[in-house]
C-alpha cells in the first residue's frame, strides 16, 4: 500500500514536472485540420513540443489577432496566399523573424522581404484546357488569353477571391496599370459564362464543352482528376518562352509568421523552421497536392507527373502590395 501511494506521487510529481517543462506553440491557421493536424502530430512526437491550434478563414483569425492584440494566446498565424499574408504583416500581426534555416530552406522569392512570414507551400495558378476542342500549341502565356481567338472560350473564377487579386497584382507589377487593364479586360471580353465561384466549377465548366480554357491553383486540377480520372482536361504551363518579368508561372504560397505578441516566439520559430525542412515538407505540401517550397524537396508523384515549369521570379509580397489596386482595376473593367 506504502509502495503504491509513493508511486502514484511520483507519478504525479513527474507529470507537474513535465507539464512544466513540456514547451508549446499556438496556431492561428486558415489552413483546415485535415491538412495541419498531420503535420502538428508528427513535430510533437518527434520534438515533444505540444501544438495548440484553432481553424477559422483568414479574415476572423486576423480579426481575432487584432481584437486580442497582446493578450493573444496566438504564437503562430498560418494561412494561403501571399495576399493574405501582406495583409497580416501590414496590419502589425506579426513579427521579424531572423532565422538562417529559413532564409536557407526557403527561396527569396516566397517570402517576406521584412521576414514576417515565410512561404511554406507553393502553388501555381496556371491554365487548364480541354484537350478535346484545344490544340497543341494554340495556349502561349496568360496575356494571350485576351487576344480575340479566344472570344466565347475562356472561363475564370470570380474576381472576389483572392487568387485571381494576386493573380492580377502580378500582371500589374509585371506590365504597369494600364497594359495589365488591357489584359483582364481582354479576358471579361472573352468570357464564355459569368465567373464561378471556385476554380472546380470553372474546370468542370471546360470539361462539359462550355468554355475551353481557365486559368486555377494546381492542387484543384489534382483533386478534381483524382475523382474523376477520364475528364478532357489538361494542364498548360504558360510564359515559359518569355524574357521579360512576365516570364513563368504564376506561383503563390501558403505559409506563416510569427505573431507580434507571441508567448512562445523562440518555439515558434523552430516549428516554422521544421516546417520549411525536407523532413516536413512533403507532409506539408503532398497532403494538399501542393510544390514544396523548398526546392530540395521532389513533389508528391501525382504533382510531379504534371511536369517542370519555370516559375516567375517576382517576389509574392507583391501580389499583397498591389492588391487594392488589383480589385480596383478588375472592378473598372466590369471582371465579378
Ligand atoms: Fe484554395
Amino acid at each position: 500500500m506504502k509502495s503504491w501511494k509513493s508511486f502514484a506521487l511520483a507519478t504525479l510529481l513527474l507529470g507537474s514536472l513535465q507539464n512544466a517543462l513540456a514547451e508549446e506553440v499556438v496556431v492561428y491557421s486558415a489552413r483546415n485540420e485535415q491538412l495541419i493536424k498531420p503535420l502538428f502530430d508528427a513535430y510533437t512526437k518527434e520534438t515533444g513540443v505540444q501544438i495548440k491550434f484553432v481553424t477559422d478563414k483568414e479574415g476572423p483569425l486576423m480579426a481575432r489577432l487584432k481584437a486580442e492584440g497582446r493578450n493573444t494566446p496566438a504564437d503562430v498565424f498560418m494561412t494561403v496566399d501571399a495576399g493574405n499574408l501582406w495583409q497580416a504583416a501590414q496590419e502589425d500581426l506579426l513579427q521579424p523573424v531572423n532565422s538562417k534555416v529559413l532564409g536557407g530552406n526557403v527561396p527569396e522569392h516566397l517570402r517576406d522581404p521584412g521576414n514576417e512570414w515565410f512561404g511554406l507551400s507553393v502553388r501555381a495558378r496556371t491554365l487548364v484546357y480541354n484537350t478535346a476542342r484545344v490544340k497543341p500549341g494554340e495556349l502561349t502565356t496568360y496575356e494571350d488569353l485576351a487576344s480575340p481567338k479566344w472570344k466565347g472560350r475562356l472561363c475564370l473564377r470570380t474576381a472576389k477571391k483572392v487568387y485571381n487579386q494576386s493573380l492580377v497584382a502580378m500582371l500589374m507589377h509585371e506590365y504597369g496599370e494600364d497594359k495589365a487593364e488591357q489584359v483582364v479586360k481582354g479576358w471579361v471580353a472573352n468570357l464564355a459564362t459569368d465567373p464561378f465561384p471556385d476554380d472546380t466549377k470553372a474546370m468542370e465548366a471546360v470539361a462539359a464543352g462550355l468554355c475551353d480554357v481557365t486559368v486555377v491553383n494546381t492542387y484543384y486540377f489534382g483533386r478534381l482528376m483524382e475523382k474523376k480520372a477520364n475528364l478532357p482536361l489538361a494542364i498548360f504551363w504558360p510564359n515559359q518562352a518569355l524574357k521579360n518579368k512576365a516570364a513563368g508561372v504564376h506561383v503563390n504560397v501558403s505559409g506563416a509568421g510569427v505573431t507580434r505578441h507571441a508567448k512562445h516566439p523562440a518555439a515558434a520559430i523552430r516549428l516554422l523552421e521544421w516546417l520549411s525542412s525536407d523532413k516536413a515538407q512533403n507532409l506539408y505540401a503532398d497532403v494538399n497536392l501542393e510544390f514544396p517550397a523548398n526546392p530540395r524537396v521532389k513533389p508528391d508523384a501525382v504533382v510531379a507527373a504534371w511536369g517542370t515549369f519555370k516559375p516567375n521570379l517576382i517576389n509574392v509580397a507583391q501580389a499583397g502590395a498591389l492588391q487594392a489596386k488589383a480589385v480596383m482595376l478588375m472592378d473598372r473593367v466590369g471582371y465579378k
